[in-house]
């Protein structure tokens, strides 16, 4: 692929480098453990102590050294209940991760050989693993706008027209200026003050200098209880930049999401809209990171669960 060529040589991880970290299933699990119990050290509930754990022969999983109270790393995972294997998983997410537009559940069904729906599950799953719900815009100004996504119409065109059309979605989003550069984006059910104003004094700090253009929403927002200094750009007047004034990267970003979203995913419905949206802001805020994106999502797997430790299979006590 061309665009690998473009990548620094330290923010290059090929297939080849894949292929020789995780050869098989058992690499897999033994890198998933090691996220999620380094050097292999867990705190046993069952027998009370900090106890070495060892792989169960012939099964994903691992025992405590002194009581056998058995540990799945993949408990709690987007891995736990799938029959797919954790070698095809790493390798849709290396997909994922390798490509700067995103990819589609078809062409990881292609590229793996997993039927259609198991495809579309594990890039569901995956995509889950990607919003940033704790993320604080700073640096030195914060642009914001909003946008609407439409599906497909009837001549098979996606729209994506201005305010005031009921069925599009509307799409609020804000990136940094400086600093990190990191953007959010959110699909909210309208675009009023009411609205977008407990998003903004959540995620941007008091006293930043927003950028908007002159819709009327955004009005109040130098009167804002954060002191926000706002600066507006009279996109009416046909003026789209005047000195740092215009939102000029915002509405990059969303030229990103909608050439992805023509080009890739086809169409979208709105109920799988956020879960695209946070697909790409991932991507974007780590577009200096080459396609080691992908151990950003690795990570985000032993950071995103939701049980125990303990293998639920285990004939053994569950320590909880
Ligand atoms: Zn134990």
């Amino acid at each position: 692929m061309k665009r690998h060529q473009t990548i620094p040589a330290h923010l290059r991880y090929t297939i080849s480098d894949f292929n020789r970290q995780f050869p098989t299933d058992d690499a897999c699990i033994e890198h998933l453990k090691e996220q999620r119990f380094p050097g292999g050290l867990v705190f046993c509930e069952t027998c009370q102590g900090d106890r070495k754990l060892h792989r169960v022969k012939g099964r994903p999983v691992y025992a405590c050294d002194e009581c056998l109270t058995q540990f799945s790393p993949m408990a709690g995972t987007i891995f736990e209940h799938s029959s797919t294997s954790l070698r095809l998983w790493y390798y849709a997410m290396y997909l994922m991760a390798s490509t700067r537009c995103g990819i589609s559940a078809k062409q990881i069904q292609r590229e793996t050989g997993v039927t259609y729906k198991t495809a579309w599950r594990m890039f569901r799953q995956i995509r889950s693993l990607l919003s940033e719900p704790d993320t604080q815009l700073e640096g030195l100004g914060v642009e914001m706008d909003e946008m609407y996504v439409g599906g497909k119409n009837k001549h098979g065109k996606r729209g994506m027209r201005g305010r005031d059309n009921d069925e599009k979605t509307p799409v609020f989003g804000m990136v940094e200026r400086g600093g990190k550069g990191r953007v959010m984006a959110f699909v909210t059910p309208d675009v009023k003050a009411a609205t977008l104003f407990p998003i903004i004094a959540e995620r941007v700090l008091p006293q930043s200098t927003v950028f908007t253009d002159e819709y009327s929403v955004y009005d109040q927002l130098g009167k804002h209880a954060n002191c926000y200094e706002h600066k507006r750009i009279q996109h009416k007047q046909n003026i789209y930049v005047t000195g740092d004034v215009h939102t000029q990267t915002i509405e990059g970003f969303w030229s990103l999401v909608k050439r992805g979203i023509g080009g890739v995913y086809h169409s979208v419905s709105r109920k799988y809209l956020q879960t695209y949206l946070n697909e790409y802001s991932f991507r974007y805020n780590r577009r200096d990171q080459g396609n080691l994106i992908f151990n950003a999502i690795l990570k985000r797997v032993s950071e995103r669960v939701d049980s125990p430790l303990v293998s639920k299979e285990s004939g053994n006590p569950v320590a909880q």
